[in-house]
């Protein structure tokens, strides 16, 4: 048996400690092994994981199919960069483009570097396309937004903390008020350099806000008046998260690109990651059609890990996942119950004041200020009590578990919240 085998959670939380950057503030808890809904920590205690790594592990922890595709791919060919072509590639891009409905794809590692790609397609339409003239391009983005953290990403993040001694700041963005459809009017009518709008259908980062059922078509209308590139980060939301296969998609369950799609907000660029791989490695995409996709030439954007075999296959299959387990049905059917229950709980508590989400992407405000550690403290507690969640923004805490959950397992979890938060009833 190696050391390793042996160390406590308390040894390994001290190794991170000493030898990682700080770069994050994990709750104390040391997981080595997950399954479906469920995660252990090293001295064997079982977990609801109610983050599903940010929305990333939607198919469930280790799901079979997904690490077949892993294995077996890993075994046979794992890189080849794109200077040669590999047999996994293609077909992966004729599905994926299939199953949401574009021409094409460019296929990215990380959420961010997906991000990244979108708004450099958006900027070199805008050039050579739309007709604006070089350097003056401007993208909307609004406040409160989270696309990831790269240098121009945090440039117009409001996130003091994202961006602060981070300088100089990319320029070309204009920020505007989430949920606000006025002001993307006013913004888009006053100014002829407007190249794209940059948003997500829910601010998952900002604490689930979830906009009025209008704004993603509102906003779609907007943009194809104004020529102007509506550009969906569904990062977070998509691939089922929110009771269909996109937020934009609305009310349609269908897991898979339908003709009724046709009539929801479709955006003109669609950036996907996290679930995209059912969190078992990096996997991105942007979506586009010809139009629009066609401006990148070879040699002007590129990733070396992008696209690759392992990718290919691991995305093909939790694709898959999602549409043979009819994850988006799941997730609304369930996402119901759980607002319908905790909303109930909320009627009599001082303790939470509102419950908020689509599908299984849901957040409880806790009544206390941003800066207080009670919604923390509560964090803690649910992770003695089995469930793991995490604050974002001091008083919210996200619920966003696997969309593999049965209806027994989230009634054992709404009671395990409830239960929770009955210990910080005032
Ligand atoms: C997580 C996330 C990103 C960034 O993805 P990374 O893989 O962490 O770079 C971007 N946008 C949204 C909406 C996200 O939730």
């Amino acid at each position: 048996m190696s050391v390793l085998e042996k160390m406590s959670s308390t040894e390994i939380m001290a190794l991170e400690n000493k030898y990682g950057a700080h770069n994050y503030h994990p709750l104390p808890v040391v997981l080595s092994r997950g399954e479906g809904v469920f995660v252990w920590d090293v001295e064997g205690k079982k977990y609801f994981d109610f983050l599903s790594a940010y929305s990333a592990v939607n198919q469930g922890h280790c799901h079979p199919k997904i690490v077949n595709a892993m294995i077996n791919q890993a075994q046979t060919l794992t890189l080849t960069s794109r200077a040669f072509y590999n047999d996994q590639l293609g077909p992966y891009e004729q599905y994926l483009t299939n199953y949401f409905g574009f021409d094409k794809v460019l296929p990215m590692n990380t959420g961010a570097e997906a991000v990244e790609t979108a708004l450099k397609l958006c900027r070199k339409w805008a050039y050579e396309v739309k007709g604006i003239q070089e350097q003056e391009a401007l993208i909307v983005v609004c406040d409160g937004n989270f696309h990831g953290r790269t240098t121009t990403i945090i440039s117009f993040s409001n996130d003091e903390n994202a961006r602060k001694n981070f300088g100089p700041y990319t320029a070309g963005f204009v920020k505007i008020p989430y949920n606000d459809v006025e002001a993307l009017q006013t913004v888009l009518a006053n100014n002829a350099n407007i190249a794209g709008f940059l948003v997500e259908p829910i601010q998952g980062e900002a604490g689930v806000f979830t906009p009025d059922d209008s704004y993603m078509m509102n906003v779609k209308n907007l943009c194809n008046q104004y020529n102007v590139l509506f550009i969906a980060d569904e990062i977070q939301t998509g691939i089922a998260r929110t009771g269909s296969l996109l937020a934009v998609c609305g009310d349609c369950t269908c897991e898979k690109h339908c003709e009724k799609q046709e009539t929801y907000a479709t955006p003109d660029i669609l950036i996907l990651g996290k679930a995209l791989s059912g969190g078992a490695y990096p996997v991105s995409a942007v979506l586009a059609n010809n139009a629009i996709m066609n401006v990148i030439k070879p040699g002007q954007h590129g990733s070396t890990f992008g696209g690759n075999p392992i990718a290919a296959a691991v995305a093909k299959a939790a694709l898959e996942v999602v549409e043979e387990e009819y994850l988006a049905q799941n997730a609304r059917f369930l996402g119901n119950l759980f607002r319908s229950k905790l909303n109930e709980y909320i009627k009599t508590s001082s303790i939470a004041t509102l419950v908020r989400g689509r599908g299984l992407l849901n957040a409880i405000v806790i009544n206390d200020t941003e800066e207080s550690d009670t919604a923390w403290n509560i964090c803690v507690a649910l992770k003695d009590n089995g469930l793991l969640a995490k604050p974002t923004h001091g008083n919210i805490i996200r619920f966003a578990p696997p969309l593999v959950m049965t209806e027994s397992q989230l009634l054992e979890c709404i009671a395990i919240i409830c239960n929770t938060l009955k210990q910080f009833e005032k």
